[in-house]
């Protein structure tokens, strides 16, 4: 599908978005940078991808008419959220280009499903998931090998940003958490001291073309993306061959089509000290790759587009070091009262990037926006994001 003019003339190329939140937002953003006309699909009349795409259909997700419309609209669609009913990209799929495919979304709903599909991959990869074990009944509580605890009990579906997820330390706490959580299929994990947080984007065509970021480190504050660095080569070289071999044989063999992004861990204890372990995979573009706007030749948001509409997959070179921070809705709260953050103030820094994602409501938690602050060196990088940090308080 290549962008602009369709041969003929009368109508322009159009890409379709399954959600309307940031990430459909800057997907749509790097669309239209193309040439591309977009359309998105979202319930929110003021969603912040709706608001800026050329056609915003305000439906429900499984809503046949709002369906109809987006497929009439869009030469091929994609999803920026993991919990589009995998129905609604199967009922697209059957008429349009649709990438991240169903199937592969669906294994990435269910963190039962995801695990096994990592436990496959560490067969040929040697990266496999922390040790765990699916908590579906009150049986499944009493028999939970012990090892597992202290754990976490996380949903099977529909987390997201550490929601859905009770930390364990004991049987007894386990049992409560899994009532908490509404007695639905959930996954227990063995608690495992992580010295770092890793991420790998991917993007791979439906030819078999894949490119690669370099590895990705991120800071979480209370199960929320807080910080992602990159600087070159400030992954010790094995550790990051190691994370991308696996993120690479994890697309391939899920036969993805689209950016994919994994995150790992690096654990730091006795036995297994700096061992790679997997533990999650988001079927878009992620939060952990948003300084690639700003820091790269080629941001994850035109290799979505790119794999979408077949067109050639460039292998990124990163020409900055980057720092990214998240800008949740608490900056602008300060002791109950409302404030505005120092924008002049981060602005007033060189190499600073602001993205506000256009959301009316500041709510504490919510994904606001980010700043990715981009330098020569990592130290000036790294300088200038702790300055914007204190300015934001
Ligand atoms: P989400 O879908 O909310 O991102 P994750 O499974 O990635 O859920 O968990 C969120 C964060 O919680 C992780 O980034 C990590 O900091 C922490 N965490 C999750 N699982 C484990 C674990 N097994 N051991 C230690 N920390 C964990
Ligand atoms: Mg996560």
């Amino acid at each position: 599908i290549l962008p602009g003019p369709v041969a003929g003339g009368g109508r322009l190329a159009t890409l379709g978005v399954m959600g309307g939140g940031q990430l459909g937002r800057m997907f749509v953003h790097a669309a239209q940078a193309l040439g591309f006309q977009t359309a998105v699909l979202d319930p929110d009349p003021t969603s912040p991808a709706g608001r800026v795409s050329d056609y915003h259909i305000a439906t429900a997700y499984d809503d046949e008419q709002g369906l109809a419309q987006l497929m009439q609209r869009c030469e091929a669609i994609t999803t920026e959220f993991e919990n589009v009913p995998a129905s609604a990209l199967s009922t697209l799929a059957a008429q349009r280009r649709v990438a991240p495919g169903p199937q592969a979304v669906a294994v990435a709903q269910d963190r039962l499903a995801e695990k096994a599909h990592f436990a496959v991959c560490a067969t040929t990869t040697g990266v496999g998931p922390a040790p765990h074990a699916a908590i579906a009944s009150e049986a499944d509580v009493a028999a939970a090998p012990e090892a597992l605890l202290p754990g976490i009990l996380k949903t099977a579906r529909l987390g997201y940003d550490g929601k859905g997820q009770v930390r364990v330390d004991n049987r007894a706490a386990l049992a409560a958490a899994w009532v908490q959580l509404g007695r639905v299929p959930c996954v227990l994990e063995q608690r495992l001291a992580l010295r770092d947080e890793l991420s790998v984007i991917v993007a791979r065509g439906a030819d078999g073309s894949m490119v690669h970021f370099p590895v990705q480190r991120n800071l979480h504050r209370g199960g929320i993306l807080a910080v992602t660095e990159v600087y070159p080569d400030h992954i010790p070289a094995a550790l990051a061959e190691q994370a991308i071999a696996a993120t690479r044989a994890i697309a391939t063999e899920l036969h993805y089509v689209g950016v994919l992004c994994v995150e790992f861990f690096v654990v730091d204890d006795g036995s297994r000290d700096g061992a790679l372990v997997v533990n999650e995979m988001a079927p878009r573009p992620h939060n952990s790759g948003h300084h690639t706007i700003d820091a790269f030749d080629v941001s994850q948001f035109e290799l979505q587009v790119r794999a979408l509409a077949g067109l050639p997959l460039v292998t990124p070179r990163q020409h900055s070091a980057a720092v990214m921070l998240n800008l949740l809705g608490d900056l602008w709260w300060r002791n109950g009262q409302p404030v505005t953050p120092n924008w002049a103030g981060v602005l007033a820094l060189p190499g600073t990037h602001l993205h506000l994602y256009g959301k009316h409501e500041a709510r504490p938690g919510r994904k606001m926006g980010h700043v990715t602050i981009t330098a020569a060196t990592a130290a000036a990088a790294r300088e200038r994001a702790l300055a914007a940090a204190t300015l934001l308080g």
